[in-house]
């Protein structure tokens, strides 16, 4: 019964469902960052289950020429992150991907997870960037300590996807408002724009995007400087026409078993979404 509902956000359960939402987002303009779906491990034979998947699909989309159109997303969790000597394991795991990726000429971004991961998955980047510096990262303006994270991001090739942050935090770490975390998410937006990297706005709120447009222009961004992101399934129209507009944008594809992480946090994310959920229960 929830199948309909989870089909709404996740392309499939397998690889070559992956692909074709790939080829239809790409048939308008629109490039694709992929998520093979996998979080919460408790062993390191599934970490590296995990990473074999990332091989796999590398591997398919330069079978299928679709190098040029779409990267790879990375949950260092998936690839044992928590687990004892989690850090070095990640770090092993990521950088065959890495490798996998640049051999066929696209890229990988980390995914960045709860508050307690940040230093290891920032820590991790730094190590893969020397070898391959298009490596991106998430990064999360609810956090109190983005700012400063992002000041030191802001630099000559960086790939930093900026979004408001997923996760339940305290007040401890977090801002917790809406406004509060608005206008974070706009400050660390106008370091990112005025900086020397490439910022990748990864938000579906209509006045972010705006300001972004805004500040691009205002910083003199050339259009293939910068791109906005968001997320499988939501907001369609408007990613179509900002692709349209000739801006680059790029749709956050997860696939996969492995569902119901991603699921819940996109429910979370908005009432409407529950209410859409609850309904398939009555409609049959
Ligand atoms: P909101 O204020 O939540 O939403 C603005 C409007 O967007 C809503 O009014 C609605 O019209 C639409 N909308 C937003 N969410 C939904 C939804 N779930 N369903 C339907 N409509 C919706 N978070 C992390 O913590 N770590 C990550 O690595 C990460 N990667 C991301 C990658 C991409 C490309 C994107 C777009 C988001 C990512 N997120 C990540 C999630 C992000 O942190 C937010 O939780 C999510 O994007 C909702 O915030 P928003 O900026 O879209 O604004």
């Amino acid at each position: 019964m929830t199948r309909p509902v989870v089909d709404r956000f996740v392309a499939g359960d397998a690889l070559p469902e992956a692909l074709v939402a790939v080829r239809a987002l790409a048939a308008h303009g629109i490039d694709a960052t992929l998520d093979h779906l996998g979080e919460d491990i408790t062993e390191v034979a599934q970490a590296h289950r995990n990473r074999d998947a990332y091989l796999a699909l590398l591997d398919a989309l330069s079978r299928e020429g679709l190098g040029g159109r779409a990267e790879v997303s990375v949950k260092l969790s998936a690839f044992g992150q928590g687990l004892p000597g989690g850090h070095d394991l990640a770090l092993a795991g990521v950088r065959r991907v890495c490798e996998a990726a640049e051999a066929i000429g696209t890229t990988v971004t980390l995914d960045m997870e709860d508050h307690t991961t940040v230093d290891s998955t920032l820590a991790i980047l730094a190590e893969l960037r020397r070898d391959f510096p298009r490596t991106g990262v998430a990064v999360q303006a609810y956090l109190l300590r983005t700012e400063e994270d992002v000041r030191a991001l802001a630099v000559k090739g960086s790939r930093v996807r900026l979004v408001k942050g997923a996760y339940k935090e305290p007040s401890s770490v977090a801002y917790q408002s809406r406004r509060d975390i608005d206008l974070a998410y706009v400050r660390c937006l106008r370091t990112l724009m005025a900086g020397d990297g490439y910022p990748m706005i990864g938000s579906h709120d209509p006045r972010l995007v705006e300001i972004a447009v805004r500040l691009a222009e205002r910083y003199g961004r050339a259009p293939d400087s910068y791109e906005f992101q968001m997320l499988y399934g939501i907001r369609d129209a408007e990613q179509h026409r900002l692709a349209a507009e000739g801006r680059r944008v790029r749709a956050y594809v997860p696939y996969g078993a492995d569902w119901y992480g991603y699921f819940m946090r996109r429910l979370a994310e908005r009432p409407a979404n529950l209410v859409f959920f609850l309904r398939s229960f009555t409609t049959r």
